[in-house]
């Protein structure tokens, strides 16, 4: 496969303060925060929001090919035309970090190899480099450096829960390899935690959807099939369903715990509209005005079959709680995909 074309590198830092947010913020010239999966769909977002707020962003990805490294370039494009952000395109397994980290604020660290299907055989060794082994590698450099890490974790630790809506109290029993790889960071992040007094908090996202949801996820996939007039293949029966949480809600909960008094938790994000696939299909198709052509086929090894988040401990710990219910934020991510289909479909035509 040809490199995409990468966007520039190196870039100087020079905002104006006046749009400060909320975080805990220095005076200006002040330290980034380190966006680890800056190109990727809620990276790619949070480090949006950071910049809207006033920060400056080092963002680190290797723009793997899990999908397309295009979408990833056109991901990061618009956090590349702001002064105050720095892309470095590095691999964290195995890139030099201490000193990307020397004089940072803070971390978030979203880098990883997701999605469950693809993390049984063969590839299992990649889950292992861009999961365990890089976020191993970000928990060194960030004790030698004293800096905070968020990190993100996964609802997919719980497997198929014992209890709904499942608290972080409840055991994890992953059903995938990638749930497992993402339990094992969180142990990771106890035990860097208790011998060096790492400042590391986890953020259990449950499904996140909307503008640039990564084209391997279900709303995508359907989206698509939409547009294009294509078939969607439905694994299972329809009936397994999600607790959906829009990804600005998701972005607000991952710079609150960067924020937070609290530290090294473990947090359900959770956006509480728990919703099957045969409705989320059904919502899509009336708010699109167009019928989804489906073909249904049995359920896929690593699908649970149910998620809903208990979110009372973020709400409690960190203020926290969901904005967008699902049809808003569906509609957003609808409008993003075929307004760009829309005017491919007229130019191809034209
Ligand atoms: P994504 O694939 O869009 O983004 C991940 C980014 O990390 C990609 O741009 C990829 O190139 C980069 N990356 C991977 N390995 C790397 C490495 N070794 N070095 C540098 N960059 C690397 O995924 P996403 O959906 O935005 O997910 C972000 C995080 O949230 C991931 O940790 C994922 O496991 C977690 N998560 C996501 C969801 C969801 O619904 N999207 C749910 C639960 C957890």
């Amino acid at each position: 496969m040809s490199e995409p074309e990468l966007p520039n590198v190196a870039r100087s830092d020079g905002r104006d303060s006046a749009e400060l947010g909320r975080l805990r913020l220095r005076p200006a010239g002040r330290a980034p925060f380190i966006v680890t999966g800056c190109a990727g769909f809620i990276g790619s977002h949070l480090t949006e929001t950071l910049l809207a707020r006033g920060e400056t962003v080092v963002g680190i990805d290797c723009f793997t090919d899990y999908y397309d490294a295009a979408v990833k370039v056109r991901n990061v494009a618009p956090s590349q035309d702001d002064p105050a952000f720095r892309l470095v395109r590095a691999d964290l397994a195995d890139t030099e970090l201490d000193t990307l980290f020397s004089d940072a604020a803070g971390v978030f660290h979203l880098a990883a190899q997701p999605g469950v299907r693809s993390s049984w055989g063969t590839s299992f060794d990649v889950y292992l480099r861009r999961n365990l082994l890089a976020t191993q590698r970000v928990f060194e450099a960030s004790v030698a450096s004293g800096l905070r890490v968020v990190y993100a974790s996964s609802s997919s630790v719980y497997g198929n829960a014992n209890g709904y809506p499942t608290a972080e109290t409840a055991e994890p029993r992953p059903v995938s390899p990638y749930g497992v790889t993402k339990l094992a960071c969180e142990q990771l992040a106890r035990t860097y935690t208790s011998e060096f007094g790492l400042e590391a908090t986890g953020l259990r996202y449950f499904t996140v959807y909307g503008p640039r949801q990564r084209p391997d996820m279900a709303f995508s996939r359907v989206i698509d099939a939409l547009a294009r007039g294509s078939r969607f293949t439905l694994f299972g029966t329809g009936e397994q369903s999600r607790d959906f949480t829009f990804v600005a809600d998701a972005v607000r909960a991952t710079i609150a715990a960067m924020d937070a008094d609290t530290v090294s938790r473990v947090y359900n994000v959770g956006g509480g509209t728990e919703a099957t696939l045969s409705d989320t299909i059904a919502l899509v198709e009336r708010l699109s005005g167009r019928q989804l052509d489906l073909v249904v086929q049995g359920s896929a090894a690593g699908d649970v079959r149910r998620t809903a988040a208990d979110t009372s401990l973020i709400r409690d710990e960190l203020g926290w709680e969901p904005e967008v219910a699902l049809p808003d934020g569906l509609q957003l991510q609808l409008d993003s995909v075929l307004d760009v289909a829309d005017v491919e479909t007229r130019l191809s035509h034209g």
